[in-house]
Protein backbone atom coordinates (compact mmCIF):
# COMPACT_ATOMS: atom_id res chain seq x y z
CA UNK A 1 0.00 0.00 0.00
CA UNK A 2 1.13 3.38 -1.01
CA UNK A 3 0.46 6.76 1.01
CA UNK A 4 -2.69 8.27 0.85
CA UNK A 5 -3.45 11.86 -0.60
CA UNK A 6 -3.80 12.75 3.14
CA UNK A 7 -0.74 11.49 4.58
CA UNK A 8 0.77 13.58 1.31
CA UNK A 9 -0.62 16.48 1.99
CA UNK A 10 0.54 16.61 5.70
CA UNK A 11 3.58 16.38 5.00
CA UNK A 12 3.84 18.76 2.31
CA UNK A 13 2.39 21.47 4.39
CA UNK A 14 4.90 20.43 7.25
CA UNK A 15 7.49 20.80 4.55
CA UNK A 16 6.88 24.29 3.55
CA UNK A 17 6.08 25.64 7.07
CA UNK A 18 9.58 24.82 7.85
CA UNK A 19 11.12 26.70 4.97
CA UNK A 20 10.96 24.53 2.29
CA UNK A 21 9.83 26.06 -0.99
CA UNK A 22 11.62 24.85 -3.55
CA UNK A 23 9.58 23.37 -5.91
CA UNK A 24 11.61 20.77 -7.77
CA UNK A 25 12.47 19.80 -4.40
CA UNK A 26 9.05 19.12 -2.86
CA UNK A 27 7.85 17.55 -6.18
CA UNK A 28 10.95 15.03 -5.34
CA UNK A 29 9.95 14.48 -2.41
CA UNK A 30 5.80 14.28 -3.05
CA UNK A 31 6.91 11.64 -4.87
CA UNK A 32 9.11 9.20 -2.77
CA UNK A 33 7.16 7.42 -0.13
CA UNK A 34 8.63 7.92 3.25
CA UNK A 35 6.87 4.61 4.25
CA UNK A 36 8.88 2.61 2.20
CA UNK A 37 12.17 3.26 4.32
CA UNK A 38 10.87 2.77 7.74
CA UNK A 39 9.95 -0.63 8.81
CA UNK A 40 8.75 -2.08 12.28
CA UNK A 41 7.51 -0.90 15.50
CA UNK A 42 7.40 3.09 14.14
CA UNK A 43 6.41 2.54 10.30
CA UNK A 44 2.45 4.09 11.36
CA UNK A 45 4.83 7.45 12.32
CA UNK A 46 6.38 7.22 9.04
CA UNK A 47 4.87 10.40 7.74
CA UNK A 48 5.12 12.66 10.90
CA UNK A 49 7.48 15.23 10.67
CA UNK A 50 10.40 13.31 12.81
CA UNK A 51 13.03 11.13 12.54
CA UNK A 52 12.48 7.67 13.94
CA UNK A 53 14.78 5.17 14.55
CA UNK A 54 15.81 2.66 11.64
CA UNK A 55 17.94 -0.50 12.15
CA UNK A 56 21.56 -1.18 13.62
CA UNK A 57 20.64 1.77 15.88
CA UNK A 58 20.53 4.52 13.39
CA UNK A 59 17.84 7.08 12.67
CA UNK A 60 16.43 7.69 9.36
CA UNK A 61 16.18 11.93 9.30
CA UNK A 62 13.55 14.06 9.71
CA UNK A 63 11.65 14.89 6.50
CA UNK A 64 11.88 18.91 6.98
CA UNK A 65 15.81 18.47 7.39
CA UNK A 66 15.76 16.47 4.57
CA UNK A 67 14.02 19.01 2.56
CA UNK A 68 16.37 21.83 3.58
CA UNK A 69 19.61 20.16 3.07
CA UNK A 70 18.46 18.91 0.24
CA UNK A 71 17.39 22.65 -0.71
CA UNK A 72 20.93 24.31 0.23
CA UNK A 73 22.96 21.73 -2.24
CA UNK A 74 21.20 23.64 -5.68
CA UNK A 75 20.86 19.92 -7.38
CA UNK A 76 20.64 20.45 -11.08
CA UNK A 77 20.06 17.49 -13.56
CA UNK A 78 23.36 16.88 -14.36
CA UNK A 79 24.96 16.56 -10.83
CA UNK A 80 27.07 13.99 -9.54
CA UNK A 81 26.06 13.92 -6.00
CA UNK A 82 28.02 11.77 -3.54
CA UNK A 83 26.08 10.94 0.10
CA UNK A 84 27.69 9.79 3.31
CA UNK A 85 25.58 8.13 5.72
CA UNK A 86 22.77 5.92 3.57
CA UNK A 87 20.92 5.09 6.51
CA UNK A 88 17.48 4.16 5.05
CA UNK A 89 18.22 5.25 2.02
CA UNK A 90 15.33 7.75 1.92
CA UNK A 91 17.50 11.19 1.34
CA UNK A 92 19.65 9.30 -1.55
CA UNK A 93 15.84 8.15 -2.83
CA UNK A 94 15.44 12.18 -2.94
CA UNK A 95 18.55 13.12 -4.80
CA UNK A 96 17.92 10.11 -7.26
CA UNK A 97 15.02 12.29 -8.50
CA UNK A 98 16.90 15.75 -8.69
CA UNK A 99 20.35 14.39 -9.88
CA UNK A 100 21.82 12.61 -12.90
CA UNK A 101 24.06 10.19 -10.98
CA UNK A 102 23.82 9.49 -6.66
CA UNK A 103 26.73 7.37 -5.03
CA UNK A 104 25.79 6.44 -1.41
CA UNK A 105 27.97 5.16 1.37
CA UNK A 106 26.91 2.93 4.74
CA UNK A 107 29.04 1.69 6.96
CA UNK A 108 26.82 -0.99 7.95
CA UNK A 109 26.11 -3.71 5.33
CA UNK A 110 22.42 -4.31 6.66
CA UNK A 111 21.24 -0.57 6.18
CA UNK A 112 22.96 -0.83 2.34
CA UNK A 113 21.33 -4.36 2.02
CA UNK A 114 17.68 -3.20 2.69
CA UNK A 115 17.95 0.39 1.00
CA UNK A 116 19.41 -1.19 -2.12
CA UNK A 117 16.37 -3.65 -1.98
CA UNK A 118 14.03 -0.64 -1.94
CA UNK A 119 15.88 1.17 -4.77
CA UNK A 120 15.68 -1.84 -6.69
CA UNK A 121 11.63 -1.88 -5.99
CA UNK A 122 11.44 1.50 -7.02
CA UNK A 123 13.62 1.28 -10.41
CA UNK A 124 15.78 3.46 -9.16
CA UNK A 125 18.53 2.47 -11.42
CA UNK A 126 20.73 5.95 -10.95
CA UNK A 127 21.74 5.14 -7.09
CA UNK A 128 25.14 3.53 -6.42
CA UNK A 129 25.28 1.96 -2.70
CA UNK A 130 28.86 1.28 -1.00
CA UNK A 131 29.62 -0.45 1.80
CA UNK A 132 32.64 1.35 3.12
CA UNK A 133 34.09 4.09 5.16
CA UNK A 134 32.75 7.24 3.52
CA UNK A 135 34.86 9.89 5.61
CA UNK A 136 37.43 8.62 2.76
CA UNK A 137 35.11 9.53 0.35
CA UNK A 138 35.31 7.61 -3.21
CA UNK A 139 38.28 8.73 -4.50
CA UNK A 140 37.76 6.67 -7.72
CA UNK A 141 34.39 8.73 -8.73
CA UNK A 142 35.43 12.11 -8.14
CA UNK A 143 34.88 14.72 -8.57
CA UNK A 144 31.23 15.22 -7.56
CA UNK A 145 29.44 18.65 -8.11
CA UNK A 146 27.26 17.78 -4.98
CA UNK A 147 28.62 16.32 -1.42
CA UNK A 148 25.92 15.74 0.87
CA UNK A 149 26.54 13.85 4.50
CA UNK A 150 23.82 12.75 6.62
CA UNK A 151 26.21 12.19 10.04
CA UNK A 152 28.37 14.61 12.00
CA UNK A 153 31.69 15.08 12.29
CA UNK A 154 33.87 18.06 14.21
CA UNK A 155 35.03 19.56 10.81
CA UNK A 156 34.22 19.01 6.81
CA UNK A 157 36.35 15.98 6.28
CA UNK A 158 39.55 16.39 3.81
CA UNK A 159 39.04 13.70 1.09
CA UNK A 160 35.50 15.16 0.93
CA UNK A 161 36.86 18.64 0.42
CA UNK A 162 39.30 17.42 -1.94
CA UNK A 163 36.84 15.54 -3.87
CA UNK A 164 34.13 18.61 -4.53
CA UNK A 165 34.69 20.25 -8.10
CA UNK A 166 34.98 24.03 -8.69
CA UNK A 167 32.16 25.38 -8.35
CA UNK A 168 30.40 22.37 -6.21
CA UNK A 169 28.81 22.83 -3.19
CA UNK A 170 28.94 20.61 0.02
CA UNK A 171 26.21 20.49 3.09
CA UNK A 172 26.75 18.96 6.68
CA UNK A 173 26.49 18.57 10.33
CA UNK A 174 29.50 19.64 12.08
CA UNK A 175 30.14 19.18 15.91
CA UNK A 176 30.55 17.04 18.71
CA UNK A 177 27.95 14.38 18.03
CA UNK A 178 26.73 14.37 21.70
CA UNK A 179 25.58 18.47 21.26
CA UNK A 180 23.73 20.54 19.28
CA UNK A 181 25.61 20.46 15.79
CA UNK A 182 25.73 23.04 13.25
CA UNK A 183 24.24 22.53 9.36
CA UNK A 184 26.92 24.04 7.28
CA UNK A 185 27.14 25.03 3.63
CA UNK A 186 30.38 24.94 1.61
CA UNK A 187 31.04 26.20 -1.93
CA UNK A 188 33.94 25.66 -3.55
CA UNK A 189 35.30 28.21 -5.61
CA UNK A 190 38.67 28.95 -8.07
CA UNK A 191 40.29 30.63 -4.90
CA UNK A 192 38.92 28.40 -2.31
CA UNK A 193 36.38 26.96 0.25
CA UNK A 194 33.36 29.30 1.32
CA UNK A 195 31.32 28.52 4.20
CA UNK A 196 27.93 29.21 5.47
CA UNK A 197 26.10 28.51 8.76
CA UNK A 198 22.67 27.08 7.81
CA UNK A 199 20.47 26.21 11.01
CA UNK A 200 21.07 23.86 14.20
CA UNK A 201 20.67 20.65 13.66
CA UNK A 202 21.32 16.82 15.99
CA UNK A 203 23.06 13.56 13.79
CA UNK A 204 24.07 10.52 14.72
CA UNK A 205 27.89 10.61 14.85
CA UNK A 206 30.10 10.31 11.35
CA UNK A 207 32.46 7.11 12.58
CA UNK A 208 35.44 5.04 11.44
CA UNK A 209 35.50 1.86 9.90
CA UNK A 210 32.38 -0.72 8.97
CA UNK A 211 30.25 -1.14 11.33
CA UNK A 212 29.86 -4.57 12.95
CA UNK A 213 26.05 -5.56 13.20
N1 LIG B 1 20.57 9.74 5.08
C1 LIG B 1 19.96 8.80 5.99
C2 LIG B 1 20.18 9.17 7.44
C3 LIG B 1 21.23 8.33 7.93
S1 LIG B 1 21.74 8.43 9.61
C4 LIG B 1 18.51 8.57 5.69
O1 LIG B 1 17.98 9.24 4.79
O2 LIG B 1 17.91 7.70 6.30
C5 LIG B 1 23.50 8.44 9.30
C6 LIG B 1 24.08 7.21 8.71
O3 LIG B 1 25.48 7.46 8.53
C7 LIG B 1 23.98 5.96 9.57
O4 LIG B 1 23.34 4.95 8.88
C8 LIG B 1 25.45 5.61 9.87
O5 LIG B 1 25.70 4.22 9.94
C9 LIG B 1 26.16 6.24 8.70
N2 LIG B 1 27.59 6.53 8.91
C10 LIG B 1 28.20 7.03 10.01
N3 LIG B 1 29.53 7.14 9.81
C11 LIG B 1 29.77 6.70 8.55
C12 LIG B 1 30.95 6.55 7.75
N4 LIG B 1 32.16 6.88 8.20
N5 LIG B 1 30.81 6.06 6.51
C13 LIG B 1 29.59 5.71 6.01
N6 LIG B 1 28.45 5.82 6.71
C14 LIG B 1 28.53 6.31 7.96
Amino acid sequence: MSWTAEQKMRLLFALRSKGVTDKRVLTAMESVDRGLFVQGLFADRAYDDTPLPIACGQTISQPSIVGLMTQALEVNPRDKVLELGTGSGYQAAILSQLARRVYTVERFKRLVDQSQAVFDRLGMTNITTFLSDGSHGLPEHAPFERIIVTAAAEDPPGPLLAQLGIGGIMVLPVGQSDAVQTLIRVRRTEQGYDYDELCPVRFVPLLEGLGRE
